[in-house]
């Protein structure tokens, strides 16, 4: 038996096979074949594969978000079967004796510069489409997996880190657990794994070595352990602790249907985060009030060229129309920092969490902009929406955002399109700046919601990736703690409300300084809904609130 400490940042425990995560290999061998027919079949078995994969992605686009979001998969369907593109490839291999992966590979270069030079819009377009066709099939014949799972049983699944872009295209239902040699427990891995309610360990360092691949692991994201083929006692007592948990949730879920409200009567809402319209059924399940923060970069981050205005309205609509009448407040594009993005074509920056991300890129870049929230006015009468803008630091930046909002409406209208005159706008406070000014920008807006992960990553000047900095990334600091009650006294004054959307909103040691502070509304990962439910339900806030208020 061998244990592994590292930092546990999702809770639970899970048991199953460790599975190293495949990073799709593009690196090429250019080389002459002799036997051009067995290329060529190579070549047919791996289009007929990625035609396969293309088809499933295309089906779990259309429950996900409908028809149109089917449709960017069935076009690469197409694409990747076209005879043009076949027969190119089949000159290549046969008259020049290339391999297949290289015949792929000059082909989609061949072909994207010619859609590139064409002058339509539309096919220029599908230079990105023919490139990530024959990106997939270039996978398929090194052996990377698309995905980066390849197993029919599900797995603890082990990476060196996860970019957001690849978690999100992570099959969900074949992962048990997440555990990653480096990241944070802010980094948006940890926070997906929170969504999901699965547990997960970061910072495990090179501890777990590549031999261990395939034998039975146990972890448990609330000690950070990883144990590689545990003794028999130490299964048998993390089984126990396993169904301990299971247990625990069943008397939680004696709490749904019950108030958000503390005994001495003060209430709260408690709404969810989620970073896909997938997310909605947990949501529900949890029986929380509402969306508080819907990450919508995540469908940006899931395809592979600018999500146009259909993909967005039916995924927004879905979840709205899924949440029934519940307010879901959706956020703006949040990009840049950790969250790269290929076909926005960003400049590489020295400092990006300090660079061009979140609402800088929607007011420098207004079309993209203006596609989101067209996608979003649109949607919005299906449900009750409210949007919200990410990373603000200046009166000037909402006042701009939302003029685009008012040039938006107006142009639906003269389409005769519909749109809901009830849509509420919403700031995130995640700048010191933000949460100083929040006297100000509370005049501009509806609600306020704080992000405390990038609140306390700008005030303690700590990178919250950075797993090295370990305790000097402190949530607690009383620099954050004071700065959220200023944007809570500065709300109310203006009459506005204010909510929580960051990790710290979960945070049970801190649940009674929330409501002592006032804070109207907590947003937090849906299995996190029911402990902050019951811990509200224990709290007298008048027996705590002047000594909390009196340390802050
Ligand atoms: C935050 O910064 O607290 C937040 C909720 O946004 P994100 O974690 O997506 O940056
Ligand atoms: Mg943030």
């Amino acid at each position: 038996m061998i244990s592994i400490q590292g930092k546990g940042v999702s809770t639970g425990v899970a048991i199953g096979p460790l599975y190293f995560y495949k990073r799709a290999n593009t690196t090429i061998t250019r080389e002459t074949v002799s036997d051009t027919a067995k290329e060529w079949d190579r070549f047919k078995a791996a289009q007929a594969k990625a035609v396969d994969q293309l088809g499933e992605l295309a089906e779990k686009a259309r429950v996900e978000a409908g028809d149109s979001a089917a449709l960017l998969f069935e076009t690469h369907q197409m694409m990747a079967e076209d005879l043009d593109y076949e027969e190119n490839i089949q000159t290549l291999i046969q008259d020049e004796k290339l391999n297949a992966e290289a015949a792929v590979s000059d082909t989609a270069s061949q072909f994207a510069e010619m859609f590139a030079s064409m002058d339509d819009p539309y096919m220029q377009a599908r230079a990105a489409d023919v490139k990530d066709v024959s990106t997939r099939i270039i996978g398929i014949l090194t052996g990377a997996v698309q995905g980066g799972i390849d197993s029919k049983v599900p797995v603890i699944l082990i990476a060196d880190d996860l970019a957001p872009s690849e978690t999100v295209q992570l099959d969900k239902s074949k992962i048990l657990g997440f555990v990653t040699e480096g990241g944070s427990g802010s980094s948006h891995t940890a926070i997906l794994a929170r969504t999901m309610g699965i547990p997960a360990i970061i910072g495990v360092g090179d501890q777990v070595k590549k031999e261990f691949a395939g034998r039975e692991v146990i972890i448990d994201g609330t000690l950070g352990v990883v144990i590689v083929e545990a003794d028999a006692t130490t299964k048998a007592q993390m089984i126990a602790k396993k169904e301990e948990q299971r247990k625990n949730r069943e008397m939680l879920e004696l709490l749904k249907g019950r108030a958000n409200e503390t005994k001495d009567g003060h209430s709260i809402r408690i709404y969810c985060n989620i970073g896909s319209p997938d997310d909605v059924s947990s949501v529900i399940g949890n029986d929380a009030g509402g969306i508080g923060l819907f990450r919508s970069e995540f469908l940006y981050l899931n395809c592979d060229d600018y999500p146009t205005e259909d993909y967005q309205f039916e995924a927004y609509k879905k979840v709205l129309s899924d949440m029934d009448g519940k307010e879901v407040i959706i956020r703006t594009l949040d990009i840049g920092a950790d969250k790269q993005i290929g076909y926005f074509d960003l400049p590489k920056e020295e400092n990006p969490a300090m660079g061009n991300r979140a609402l800088r890129i929607c007011l420098s870049r207004p079309e993209i902009f203006r596609t989101q929230l067209r996608a979003l006015y649109r949607a919005s009468v299906f449900g009750k929406l409210s949007i919200m803008f990410p990373m603000v630091t200046s009166v000037w930046e909402v006042k701009e955002a939302k003029k685009m909002c008012e040039r938006v409406k107006k142009e639906l209208t003269e389409e005769g399109k519909a749109f809901s005159d009830d849509v509420h706008i919403g700031i995130m406070i995640e700048t010191p700046a933000a949460a100083v000014i929040s006297d100000r920008l509370a005049k501009e807006v509806d609600f306020f919601s704080c992000g405390t992960n990038d609140l306390t990553q700008y005030t303690l000047a700590c990178d919250r990736q950075n797993a090295d900095l370990g305790r000097f990334f402190d949530p607690h600091h009383p620099a954050v703690l004071r700065l959220l009650k200023l944007v809570a006294d500065n709300a109310h004054k203006n009459n506005i409300w204010v909510g929580i959307c960051g990790e710290l909103g979960a945070d049970l040691s801190l649940t009674e300084t929330f409501l002592s502070i006032g804070i109207d509304e907590l947003s937090v990962s849906p299995r996190a809904v029911l402990p902050l439910r019951q811990k509200i339900r224990e709290t007298n806030v008048a027996t705590v609130k002047d000594k909390i208020l009196e340390n802050l």
